[in-house]
């Protein structure tokens, strides 16, 4: 049977006596189908015969009889064009079929997927006897690289149908968690920042859940699990797990031994993959999480050039991702880069599964971690009044109010002279017992000359209030305990950064904070100590291991923005070009 949905009820999220009608509606054995209201139409564009013409030059003519399936559950490496007649995307969650949308003639198939070798979220069935163009994943990326006018149509069209898919809910995999426990935001923010659809069960929320746990064997103990497919069930599976079940990566040929890769899919290495990929190189990315790095959990960044209206960090990172595949980057995701094997050429780069990977060049784009302020709702207060730079733009951002600056370092001191100029009292909290120790007296003397300056020692934020902003923040003076509340909209953490570097062990030079340094920062002595061995010096963004760059936040001397990161990134490949040439 076939019902009509507004298409924003997923089968896994019905009630259960929602369940029980549709059951009782059916046959026990019968496929109950519902059919999703119609996407809209710029989701699903239609191709002019011109367009298909040029297509068809990339891909074969097929006909396929009614109900023939074109492509099965979780295949994802072709799409078709639809030349004659009609066919369906569909996609089965639990006992129930849902119809996405009828592709008539001109409408193609595909989304993201397809060109990241992913797994493919939705099947596609011939709905009448129908004649269609078959294009594959090869053929597709050399007709977006080289078309484009069909490049245009048809990424902007794959990436609003993962958008359209995210937004349904439309997915066969479920997360049940709590919002109480850690591993479920873990999980969360892994599946969101990957662009993975999913259907999210709370467990303190929805009086329902019961039905589905019983159905599961799963008791609430044994949250977070991840149902995947309606069979699959992880009891609070690693990123890696649930990567490895729901098929975000592509296999990686060990073998292969790569002209560069990138390890860190941040602003860096996603810029770095971008321009790798359309120079010509064979392209590796490792990233530990997903794509987009600190940047992708930026709510909005309003100072990267061309968005007047500012991005948020997972759009910008969807796209960058997006684009780096459109070329033919290969990048794969919750892998971390455990060891580097840096004595021998190809270099190795061993990951945490324990599976290796080669590489002629090395571009390290692993980023930095901020120190953070360990107080509750943290995360819900970044880019929103806790801040981790104090540049024009955050300054603006509280011009005459107060502002509070935490740190003891160089860093602190900056921001805290730099804000005073613009706001009306800079209430400076350090947690020890004055500034001597950690800071240059030329700051420490301006520090004490500013009227606008109020240093507090011994003082630790212990808490955060608002709303969808911060409006209020509690600190502790740790001698008396007494904790005091402020009516403080912006704070400024500034207890520096960590690097991600300790998978390098001595491979290349670090300053003293773990930083890679790199070009001209490395001195006659290291480079000597290292063992540099070119009659040249090191390349601007070459560490002091021929062929190994270091881009972004993770490089001494960088600025700590995403167009720096950006910039480097892209740097990078112009000089990995040159050492190939070596
Ligand atoms: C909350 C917040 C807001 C910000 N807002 C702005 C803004 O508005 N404007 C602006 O210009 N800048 C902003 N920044 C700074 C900006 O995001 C960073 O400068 C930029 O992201 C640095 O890019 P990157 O690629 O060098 O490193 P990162 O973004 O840190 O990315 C590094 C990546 O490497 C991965 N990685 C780390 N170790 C490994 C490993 N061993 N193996 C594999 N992968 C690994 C990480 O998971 C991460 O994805 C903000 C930062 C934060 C935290």
């Amino acid at each position: 049977m076939v019902m009509e949905s507004n298409g924003f009820t997923p089968a896994a999220l019905l009630t259960a006596a929602e369940r029980g009608n549709l059951r009782a509606m059916t046959s026990p054995a019968a496929t109950t189908t519902l059919r999703l209201a119609s996407p809209p139409e710029h989701v699903f564009p239609k191709l002019t015969a011109a367009q298909m013409d040029r297509v068809a030059a990339h891909g074969r003519l097929r006909r396929v009889a009614a109900g023939e399936v074109l492509l099965k559950m979780g295949d994802s490496g072709k799409i078709f064009v639809v030349t004659a007649g009609s066919i369906e995307t569909v996609r089965m969650v639990g006992d129930v079929e849902e119809i996405i949308v009828t592709h008539g003639v001109g409408s193609f198939t595909g989304e993201v997927a397809v060109l990241s070798g992913r797994r493919g979220l939705a099947p596609n069935r011939a709905r009448e006897a129908a004649e269609v163009i078959e294009v594959d994943r090869s053929r597709l990326m050399a007709l977006v690289q080289t078309d484009s006018e069909l490049s245009d149509i048809l990424m902007r069209a794959f990436i609003l149908r993962r958008l359209e898919i995210i937004a349904r809910g439309s997915t066969d995999l479920v997360l049940l968690g709590s919002r109480h426990s850690a591993d479920t935001l873990r999980i969360r923010e892994f599946l969101t920042r990957n662009a993975q659809p999913m259907t999210y069960i709370d467990l303190e929320q929805d009086a329902d859940v019961q039905e589905l746990l019983d159905r599961f064997h799963v008791s609430a103990a044994d949250v977070p699990v991840v149902i995947f497919g309606g069979r699959t069930v992880l009891h609070n599976p690693t990123n890696e797990m649930i990567a490895e079940c729901v098929g975000l990566n592509a296999p990686v040929d060990p073998a292969q031994v790569r002209d560069v890769v990138i390890v860190g899919a941040g602003p860096a290495g996603l810029a770095a993959a971008v321009y790798g990929a359309s120079e010509g190189l064979d392209v590796l990315v490792v990233e530990s999480r997903a794509p987009g790095g600190q940047a992708g959990a930026s709510s909005r960044i309003e100072n990267y050039l061309g968005f007047p209206t500012g991005i948020s960090g997972q759009d910008l990172a969807d796209r960058a991702y997006s684009q780096a595949q459109k070329f033919g980057a290969q990048v794969t995701v919750a892998k971390r880069a455990r060891a580097l094997h840096c004595k021998r050429k190809p270099f190795s780069i061993e990951l945490e599964d324990g599976s290796t990977v080669s590489a002629r060049t090395i571009v390290i784009a692993t980023g930095a971690s901020y120190r953070k302020l360990a107080v509750p709702d943290l995360a819900r207060f970044e880019g929103a009044g806790v801040y981790y730079a104090a540049t024009p733009m955050e300054a603006q951002l509280c011009r005459g109010e107060d502002v509070i600056v935490v740190g003891g370092g160089n860093s602190a001191g900056q921001a805290a002279v730099f804000l005073a100029q613009s706001v009306r009292r800079v209430y400076m909290l350090v947690r020890a017992a004055g500034l001597t120790e950690t800071m240059s007296r030329y700051l420490i003397r301006r520090i004490e000359q500013s009227p606008s300056i109020e240093l507090r020692t011994r003082m630790e934020i212990v808490g955060l209030e608002g709303g969808d902003r911060l409006e209020a923040v509690r600190c502790r003076d740790s001698q008396t305990m007494a904790v005091e509340r402020r009516a403080v909209r912006q704070v400024f953490v500034m207890t520096g950064a960590e690097p991600a570097t300790r998978w390098l062990a001595d491979c290349v030079t670090l300053d003293d904070k773990g930083f890679i340094k790199t070009g001209t920062d490395l001195s006659r002595d290291e480079l000597t100590a290292a063992g540099w061995a070119r009659m040249r010096a090191p390349h601007h963004l070459e560490s002091s291991l021929p062929g190994v760059f270091a881009v972004g936040d993770v490089r001494r001397g960088n600025l700590k923005r995403v167009a720096s990161a950006v910039g480097e990134g892209s740097t990078a490949i112009a000089l990995v070009h040159q050492v190939l040439k070596e």
